[in-house]
């Protein structure tokens, strides 16, 4: 997709961070490439990331960590007038329970609420969850200019596990990345294992990409990544 959105891109693409050389797939500068260390994606949920025109291009964005821990991930770029059949299809696949992750508060329609401690046994089918990937004013376009998400259910993540989160949080910023939302949405539909290893994934990309900042002082103990590696040798991720 960010190849493909490449091509159609008029102007040259100048974002913060693009005068460092990265990895085309992983994002971070190219000698923290992270790609060797790609997750084993899990076959429990599948995944439909929905993705503003901006975002695509943004380094920092941390939708596709999630395509890495899911088998079943299917990335699409949101258009209001134009969604593509492929995704259309997705939707109607009698494999899939499609649920959008949007918060509560902002249902305008209460019935398509799913209850909060609902689990992914609760449904017949394979849940397909729904992310909305980009600022939180596109998210909120997305969610309210798209009449094929409309007769959708919606799971909200629990505040207080968010709040639980936030705690436990090492930096300040006050917003979740989409990464983040989808492995609280894994962890409350019962999936602990994918819980786990996408978390753990994200830390070790925000680590990296903090060590590809020209600005920030490199740390090259890489203290996620050796967590996250070392999981994985004691086969918990
Ligand atoms: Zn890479």
């Amino acid at each position: 997709m960010y190849q493909q959105r490449l091509e159609r891109s008029t102007k040259p693409f100048n974002a913060r961070g693009s005068k460092v050389s990265r990895c085309q797939y992983c994002q971070v500068a190219q000698q923290d490439c992270l790609c060797e260390h790609q997750p084993s994606p899990s076959d429990e949920v599948a995944v439909l990331l929905l993705v503003s025109d901006n975002e695509v291009f943004k380094p920092s964005n941390t939708g596709r960590l999630i395509l890495d821990t899911v088998e079943e991930a299917f990335a699409f770029q949101w258009s209001r007038t134009e969604p593509e059949q492929d995704m259309l299809d997705l939707l109607n696949d009698p494999r899939y329970q499609p649920i959008v992750v949007f918060p509560d508060q902002y249902v305008e329609d209460k019935t398509r609420l799913i209850a909060s401690d609902a689990t992914s046994k609760d449904f017949q089918r394979k849940p397909l969850l729904i992310l909305l990937d980009g600022s939180w004013r596109e998210a909120r376009r997305m969610f309210n200019k798209s009449p094929y998400l409309n007769a959708l259910p919606v799971l909200s993540i629990n505040p207080d596990q968010v709040s639980q989160y936030m705690m436990r949080r090492s930096d300040n910023e006050k917003h979740l990345a989409t990464a983040e939302v989808a492995s609280l949405v894994f962890q409350q539909l019962g999936h602990d294992r994918l819980h786990q290893t996408l978390a753990m994934w994200f830390d070790v990309f925000r680590e990296s990409y903090l060590n590809s900042k020209t600005r920030n002082r490199r740390d090259d103990t890489k203290p996620a990544l050796k967590a996250y590696l070392s999981a994985r040798n004691e086969k918990s991720l």
